[in-house]
This record gives C-alpha cells, sequence and structure tokens, in this order.
C-alpha cells in the first residue's frame, strides 16, 4: 500500500466506497461524480500508478478486471454496450495516480472522447 493514494486506501477500507463487486485481489466502486448513468471504477488492491507501469510481472490483474468488468457490465444491465477507459498521465487525463478502469454505460458514447 502506498501510504498516500486514495485509492490504495479505498482498497483497503480507510475511506468509505460505494462498492460494486470486491474479491481479493480487485474492487469495483462508483465514481463520485459520474460521467453516465453507469460509471464504476474498477481498481486493483495492489498499487500500480497506470498503464504505463503494467509489467510481464503484473498484468495478469489486468485480465482480471475485464473479467469482472464483464460480469458488472452485464449485471447492471448494460446489454446496449460500454465503454472500458483509462487514463495514464497528464496528456491521458489521469487525476489518481492509481491503475483504474472507468465502465461506463448506460447513455450513448461519443468518439473521438475530448
Ligand atoms: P482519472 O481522472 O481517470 O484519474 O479518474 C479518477 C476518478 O476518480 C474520477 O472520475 C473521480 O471522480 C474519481 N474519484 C476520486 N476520488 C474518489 C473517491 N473517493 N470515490 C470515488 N471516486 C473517486
Ligand atoms: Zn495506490
Amino acid at each position: 500500500m502506498k501510504m498516500d493514494c486514495v485509492f490504495c486506501k479505498i482498497a483497503a477500507g480507510e475511506i468509505p466506497s460505494n462498492k460494486a463487486y470486491e474479491d481479493e485481489k480487485v474492487l469495483a466502486f462508483y465514481d463520485l461524480d459520474p460521467q453516465a448513468p453507469v460509471h464504476i471504477l474498477i481498481i486493483p488492491k495492489e498499487h500500480i500508478g497506470s498503464c504505463a507501469d503494467i509489467t510481464p510481472e503484473n498484468s495478469a490483474i489486468v485480465a482480471h478486471i475485464f473479467e469482472v468488468a464483464a460480469k458488472l457490465a452485464e449485471e447492471k444491465g448494460l446489454s446496449e454496450g460500454f465503454r472500458i477507459v483509462s487514463n495514464a498521465g497528464k496528456d491521458g487525463g489521469q487525476t489518481v495516480p492509481h491503475l483504474h478502469f472507468h465502465l461506463l454505460g448506460g447513455r450513448s458514447m461519443e468518439w473521438p472522447p475530448g
């Protein structure tokens, strides 16, 4: 756990969150500032900074996160589709430096993103 990391604190239960799914490796919780009718963040409990820090040693968690995303999308009724986004770094618009995937759905999305 990285002591000054908000999402590590959420994963450890030190900061409350509105949970959508949890297992020993990942946590999914509702975004505080939802950008779509369904907006869930899925994070590894282990601290990984962003997509830029994925390595052969830690990449299995990404596959697991996508399995959880598919399950949540089905559970939340996103049969018309959904979007998964992971912002990395300044140009990517990342504001919390702990790897997370936004699961967005319940409305039609634009492309390209702004
Ligand atoms: P990003 O800008 O891609 O780094 O996404 C960070 C997301 O975390 C934003 O959508 C925020 O609204 C969300 N967020 C920040 N703090 C919290 C929190 N304590 N609980 C839930 N969502 C949060
Ligand atoms: Zn962290």
